[in-house]
């Protein structure tokens, strides 16, 4: 993947409502295991690909002369696979097509300097050279542009130059060859019918947070796919989540192997969607939570019930005068949550930025990457989140509820749906949940407050470390209280 620009940081940040995206990923892929024996010589051949570029090639930095062997290499094993590779839109990106150029799957040549980029990107490379010489699909394009790491050059050049129309279904491989297949890119194109055709066709993990984000920031996309989502197609990106959910050696010299069971994941992934037919549902606000697919429907259910029970509670309180006295205990629940997060938010910068644990190496590569000190952040994060979430809890606590939890959960989820109705999902799930027991209003803040996930979002640059405890503000519903409204009946 290409670095991402300082300005879509800022961005991202200014959205950081965006991180609050918060379901439970994907169900589990099945375990890893070893190919059956008739894929064995399929894998065999994906090695010896990755071999050729990583050891015989080596670093292929943009404009170098590895890069332009690479596309030679390319080019003769798509010949010898029964291809016939052109040129489509730079010099060096290399495109060979069967049928009516429908699909184009993609893979970029280059790496960054310094690495042999092996998951990045000499298994996407590798997997789209066996699925030439093994897919019965009359339906497909294999591209293979150039200058990635520059910034989707080629991709860009690509995509300009294509023939009218544009392909219905563009898939990036970038990142892939270790841990779980996932699936990113998912925009504002995808609709419920689509993603159950993903589902359908290519067994990908596919995190509720990369949907909305991919919804929310489709300027975040880091792949050769985004040149063409840019211009209307439907596109998706394929990458590993190794531990942590990131790929900790990225763009470091030792990007230099892959895992075997990988590879033959995302050949069995490329096979299915190679010889599927082509998606054809609308657009719509559906998204992927766990094994399932929410449809958009649901998505507006949840949303308009949370704003009129919301609505409800400011004009029918359980306690005092309409809309003033709601206001009012929103106001006093707010500042409850301000001192809460001020605390929590204290113990976990505590715990990661004293500099009492060793910086990993997830840590190590952020700060060559993104340029994070390299604190302890990633360690401290556990110790720090306990920390944080005894003393939040305690404070709550202390402190008690006021008002309708629903009420803020609503106005969360009101202010998210200005973004996009995914991003405001979590909240008004939260909002109605609330309504059984007041800290159910805090699992939105509960799901980001994680090591994991707040190691995902400091890695890709979406959140640094220092600004982590700000999540706890995410909380505010979570100091409501029905206690009252209990009471208020007998009388
Ligand atoms: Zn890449």
């Amino acid at each position: 993947m290409s670095p991402i620009p300082p300005a879509l940081l800022t961005w991202a940040l200014g959205a950081g409502a965006a991180l609050a995206a918060g379901l439970p990923d994907a169900a589990a892929l099945p375990p890893d295991a070893a190919p059956p024996p008739d894929d064995a010589a399929a894998l065999a051949r994906m090695q010896a690909d990755v071999a050729w570029m990583v050891e015989a090639l080596g670093p292929r930095p943009a404009g170098g002369e590895a890069e332009a062997k690479a596309a030679a290499g390319v080019a003769a094993r798509l010949d010898a696979a029964g291809w016939r590779p052109e040129v489509v839109g730079c010099p060096l990106c290399v495109v060979a097509c069967r049928g009516a150029g429908r699909r184009l799957f993609l893979a970029h040549l280059d790496s960054v300097p310094g690495t042999a980029g092996a998951v990045d990107n000499a298994a996407g490379v590798a997997a789209l050279l066996e699925l030439a010489r093994s897919t019965s699909s009359e339906d497909l394009c294999l591209g293979f542009p150039a200058a990635e790491e520059a910034g989707l050059l080629g991709s860009a050049a690509m995509a300009a130059a294509w023939p009218a129309p544009l392909p219905e279904l563009v898939v990036a491989l970038d990142l892939t060859g270790h841990g779980r297949l996932s699936v990113t890119g998912l925009g504002p194109r995808w609709g419920g019918a689509d993603l159950r055709w993903l589902r359908e066709h290519a067994p990908v993990d596919s995190p509720y947070a990369y949907r909305v984000v991919s919804r929310a920031l489709p300027g975040m996309e880091r792949s050769d796919h985004r040149p063409f989502a840019d211009r209307g197609a439907r596109a998706l990106h394929l990458l590993g989540r190794g531990p942590g959910g990131v790929f900790d050696r990225y763009h470091q010299p030792d990007d230099d192997h892959v895992e075997a069971p990988a590879l033959a994941e995302l050949l069995a992934a490329l096979q299915g969607l190679a010889r599927a037919p082509l998606p054809q549902g609308r657009p719509d606000a559906a998204a992927t939570v766990g094994p399932l697919v929410l449809p958009a429907w649901a998505t507006w259910s949840v949303l308009a019930a949370a704003l009129l029970l919301g609505l409800h509670d400011l004009l029918r309180p359980a306690r005092g005068r309409p809309v003033l006295d709601p206001l009012l205990d929103l106001g006093r629940a707010l500042l409850r949550c301000l001192l809460a997060s001020l605390v929590a938010g204290i113990a976990l910068a505590a715990a990661t930025r004293a500099g009492a644990f060793t910086p990993t190496r997830g840590e190590l590569t952020a700060a060559q990457v993104m340029g994070l000190p390299a604190s302890g952040w990633w360690t401290g994060a556990l110790p720090g989140l306990a920390a944080g979430w005894l003393a939040w809890l305690l404070l709550r606590w202390r402190l008690g509820g006021r008002g309708s939890p629903t009420l803020p959960a609503a106005l969360l989820a009101a202010l998210a749906l200005r973004v996009d109705p995914l991003l405001a999902l979590p909240f008004a799930a939260a909002g109605l949940l609330a309504r059984a027991h007041p800290l159910l209003g805090a699992l939105p803040a509960l799901y980001l407050l994680w090591p994991d996930k707040l190691r995902e979002l400091a890695f890709h640059g979406l959140l640094p470390p220092a600004a982590w405890g700000a999540l706890w503000l995410l909380t505010w519903p979570a100091f409501g209280s029905y206690a009252r409204r209990a009471r208020r009946d007998p009388r």
